[in-house]
């Protein structure tokens, strides 16, 4: 299991039943399987669950190969790869569909050469190539590729004057001067010699929590939430 498997199956419960790499063959009623296994098997315990985007992407094609199986094939440009569901037992999207992470893509089941219901997740760049590891993959390259760009901590203003906001997003109203800390104020005046609403360039705060919203990282302070990308680590 791994972080990209439970986004996929949303958080519920599966297991490795066949890593990536050489294996045993085994015989299904639908032919043999091959030695050298080139994705990740994910058992469900039986049941058909739901399997989700785990990104913003594009269906690149869908439907049931030669040898019975359901397929989907999605592509992520933000990961730089596209993802092979096989086996599903059925699927809800079509192709050249958008979807975005949390969109339901089919269900679980064991069509094709299959001996129990579960998920055959194959992983390729989107350069092409051949099959990587979907759990090596998961470990290294997705960790680095969503690591957050900003982390709880002290940051400096580096902007003129920073918006403080009631929320995380661009949506959340902005809070006035006198609805600041009093020692966001304090300093304000100090900075800038006058009341201004919002942080002032030079302020220090501490942030304690990190949200992206929209082309935003956001910040909570002691007095709101601030765009991080206005600000520098101190
Ligand atoms: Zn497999």
């Amino acid at each position: 299991m791994s972080k990209v498997s439970n986004l996929i199956f949303g958080g519920a419960k599966h297991t490795v039943s066949s890593p990536y790499g050489n294996r045993k063959q085994i015989h299904t009623s639908a032919g043999d399987t091959s030695s050298f296994h080139s994705g990740t098997d994910y058992a469900t315990y039986g049941k058909k669950l739901p399997q989700y985007a785990i990104a913003e992407g594009t269906i690149l094609s869908c439907g049931t190969a030669a040898d019975g199986a359901k397929y989907v094939w999605v592509s992520y440009p933000s990961l730089n790869v596209k993802m092979l569901h096989y086996h599903l037992d059925r699927f809800v999207v079509h192709s050249g569909q958008s979807v975005k992470k949390g969109t339901l893509l089919g269900y679980t089941g064991m069509t094709g050469k299959a001996t129990g219901i579960h998920l055959h997740l194959g992983i390729k760049s989107l350069s092409g190539g051949s099959f990587i590891d979907p759990e090596a993959w998961s470990e290294n390259e997705y960790e680095k590729l969503t690591k957050p760009k900003y982390s709880p901590g002290n940051y400096k203003v580096n902007t003129s004057v920073l918006n403080v906001r009631e929320g995380p997003g661009t949506k959340y109203k902005v809070k006035p001067f006198t609805k600041l800390t009093k020692s966001a104020q304090s300093k304000i005046k100090k900075l800038s010699g006058k009341a201004v609403n919002g942080y002032v360039k030079g302020l220090t705060f501490t942030c304690y929590e990190v949200k992206p919203d929209g082309k935003y990282v956001w910040g909570r302070t002691p007095s709101g939430w601030v765009a991080l990308d206005y600000c520098e680590r101190v």
